[in-house]
């Protein structure tokens, strides 16, 4: 039984990109942060999105800057319904007003917590054109760090399908 863990290639559909682009660059001309998902299904180490999914979304300003949260309630929602469907959450993506790294309180605050999972950041609030090389990557490892990617080893992780 293979686990989210040893996925080794993703294919991405550029439907699921175009999707949460257009999510992330619309809260951004607000100027906030936005939240998005990918989820899909595993066979053994390939994983194929099927969805993107923008959930609900609490966009904060604060003294600190902005934030985006994702209600309980909401995650509760879409456990239940990524598992009544049989998929799985690959991946969550979330756009910065600036620089693209992970925060302490993305850390502490991720929607996607299974070992295995990636987090991407995308800078600029998503005011460019996506892009693999321009985003920080993180996966989630068996001590519950988020281990940053590097460019070539997103590049090799994911292939963006038309
Ligand atoms: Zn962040």
């Amino acid at each position: 039984m293979t686990a989210l863990k040893d996925v080794a290639t993703v294919a991405l559909p550029q439907l699921c990109v175009s999707k949460i682009q257009a999510h992330l660059r619309a809260v951004g001309q607000q100027g906030y942060e936005g939240m998005a998902l990918w989820a899909g299904v595993q066979r053994e180490r390939h994983f194929e999105v099927t969805e993107a999914i923008i959930p609900q979304q609490r966009h904060i300003r604060t003294s600190d800057g902005v934030c985006v949260i994702v209600p309980a309630e909401e995650l509760h929602r879409l456990n239940v319904l990524l598992y009544k469907r049989n998929l799985k959450l690959l991946a969550q993506v979330h756009s910065h007003p600036g620089r693209a790294y992970h925060s302490t309180t993305d850390d502490a605050y991720a929607v996607a917590t299974t070992v295995g999972c990636l987090s991407l950041v995308v800078p600029n609030f998503a005011r460019e054109a996506f892009d693999l090389t321009r985003v920080a990557a993180y996966r989630l490892d068996s001590e519950a760090n988020w281990a940053e990617l590097s460019s070539a080893a997103l590049a090799r992780l994911i292939t963006i399908t038309s």
